[in-house]
């Protein structure tokens, strides 16, 4: 058994953004030769989130509008006093700082329509995407 670790970095654009990212994992996935195993996937962020769900143009939109309407000026959040990002710390929350998927033959398992969407809601900034890795891998 090993254990490979990575970093990986995106540049989100807007404030709120959903963002497929399961592409990028799953070249590190082949560069780095892994067979099988269990691929935890997670953000080093407070303010950004992970999930698995379809990456449907629509539904990317839908998953903001979700996010905002559950958090983003709902109430006059403690934290806004500080930094004004109260709603960004509540949808990571909600939505989760991680993923675990299992690489079974070199490819992440996931569904038909299941694929890594990184949510950030308090863009735009150099967002992290942290691997760690343990299994099998060729070489
Ligand atoms: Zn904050």
């Amino acid at each position: 058994m090993r254990i490979i670790r990575g970093v990986l970095e995106i540049a989100t654009s807007d404030r709120f953004q959903a963002l497929n990212v399961t592409s990028i994992i799953e070249s590190w996935i082949k560069k780095q030769k892994l067979s099988n195993g269990l691929l935890l996937v997670y953000v080093p962020h407070t303010t950004a989130a992970l999930t698995v769900n379809e990456a449907e143009k629509g539904l990317m939109s839908d998953i903001i509008t979700f996010l905002k309407e559950l958090t983003y000026e709902a109430k006059s959040w403690r934290h806004n006093i500080i930094d004004d990002n109260a709603h960004a710390h509540l949808s990571s929350i909600l939505t989760g700082y991680s993923v675990v998927l299992p690489v079974i033959d070199g490819r992440l398992d996931l569904g038909t329509w299941q694929q890594i969407i990184l949510v950030e809601m308090d863009g735009p900034r150099r967002r992290k995407i942290k691997l760690f890795f343990m299994g099998e891998a060729q070489d």
